[in-house]
């Protein structure tokens, strides 16, 4: 076993969540047995705008316990989106939520388990994850802030590997990307454990394989499916471990500057990996191999290239002006990383994602 991932004899505290997995093609048909099991007779169907119509279709399947769609999630869980959606809920009297859709819509769902103990059944049709975890970011004023609770946890979580062939292959480069950087992080973590690290190698070296075939043939099943079990597994690393300096930039850009979640994970995490390389060098050396053998930061750069995903966080959006508040809020309240940073690291880092530059692994001191 790698010298990274703590071996069996090692002592460690592994939390598992109580998470229900139907993984099957045809999966959406599951959605009304679900709820049968639960006893949940008046279901809302929750989704983003674009994503109407498949929200409609489960509708169908749940028949006579759906209540109605409401397909008014957006990005970063905005609070006063929440408490308007809340309303309406109350207003229809629902009593469980079906999320289907990417994290946004998994987000709008477990900020209403939140605050009104109404459980979700999650249908991702993205890779990023969040149905796999009891964590939620919601933004207000300009500020993202996370939260944890186990009722957020959907009951259930639902993967169809037909619901994500029509994620256009972008769409599907980052948001692997995305579920690539839970794994990472979950691989340095400070309460890493011999439980989630040998999933964390499985579920890149699945992410790997799959996303530059997906890129190229966007129907290949085959790589859908091993996409989607790579996001489960990196969904469940995110949920069961700590996460460190890449994740608190990301919330950052994303809450402060409304950047795109997925396509900003794309572009910080070859920096943070590369950062955080050689402090972590004993846990990341069990995935340096599938990603090229020259360093894991550079190994995520050239597939991000290689997927066409964007390289520079000047073309999503944000202001140059911008990167010194972001430096300021991101080295504030830091989450643990296993090197130590300055506020002047992270505006260097920032300055080279901002450029699209490529990383390279650089010495620092670890913890
Ligand atoms: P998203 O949910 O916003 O989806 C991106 C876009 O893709 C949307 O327009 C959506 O309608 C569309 N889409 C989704 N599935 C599709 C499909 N199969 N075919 C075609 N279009 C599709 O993006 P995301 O990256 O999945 O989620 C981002 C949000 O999730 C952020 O707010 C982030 O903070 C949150 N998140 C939370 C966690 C957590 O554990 N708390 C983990 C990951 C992400």
């Amino acid at each position: 076993m790698t010298t990274g991932m703590a071996s069996a004899s090692d002592s460690f505290i592994y939390n598992a969540l109580p998470a229900r997995v139907v993984f099957r093609r045809g999966g959406r048909e599951a959605v009304r047995e679900e709820m049968e099991r639960l006893g949940r007779k008046r279901v809302m169907v929750l989704s983003t705008a674009g994503r109407i119509a498949l929200a409609e279709e489960i509708a169908e399947y749940l028949g006579d316990l759906a209540i109605g769609v409401l397909p008014k999630a957006v990005m970063h869980a905005p609070v006063e989106v929440t408490e308007a959606v809340l309303g309406e809920l109350r207003d229809a009297g629902a009593d469980c939520t079906v999320a289907v859709g990417g994290g946004s819509t998994i987000g709008l769902a477990k900020a209403i388990a939140l605050r009104a103990n109404m459980p979700q059944i999650a249908i991702p049709t993205t890779y990023a994850g969040s149905e796999m975890t009891a964590v939620l970011g919601q933004t207000k004023d300009g500020v993202k802030t996370t939260s944890r609770d186990l009722r957020m946890l959907p009951l259930s979580v639902i993967y169809d590997v037909d619901l994500s062939l029509g994620l256009p292959p972008s769409t599907s480069a980052t948001s692997g990307l995305n579920a690539i950087a839970h794994a990472i992080e979950a691989l340095y973590a400070k309460d890493r454990n011999p439980v989630t690290s040998p999933q964390c190698v499985q579920a890149i070296e699945l992410m790997v394989d799959a996303l530059p075939r997906i890129v190229e043939q966007p129907n290949d099943v085959g790589a859908r499916s091993q996409a989607l079990l790579g996001a489960f597994l990196c969904g469940h690393a995110l949920g069961s471990v700590g996460m460190a300096l890449h994740h608190k930039l990301c919330h950052t850009l994303g809450g402060s500057f409304n950047l795109p979640h997925a396509e900003t994970h794309s572009i910080i995490l070859p920096h943070a990996a590369a950062f955080n390389e050689m402090a972590a060098a004993d846990a990341l050396d069990a995935v340096n191999g599938v990603l090229g053998g020259e360093g894991v930061g550079l190994g995520l750069w050239q597939l991000a290239r290689r997927i066409g995903a964007p390289a520079a966080l000047a073309d999503i959006g944000m202001p140059e002006d911008g990167l010194g508040k972001a430096a300021d809020i991101a080295a504030s309240n830091p989450y643990w990383n296993p090197r130590t940073f300055t506020r002047d690291d992270i505006l260097q880092l920032l300055q080279a994602a901002y450029r699209g530059e490529r990383p390279d692994a650089v010495s620092g001191s670890s913890r």
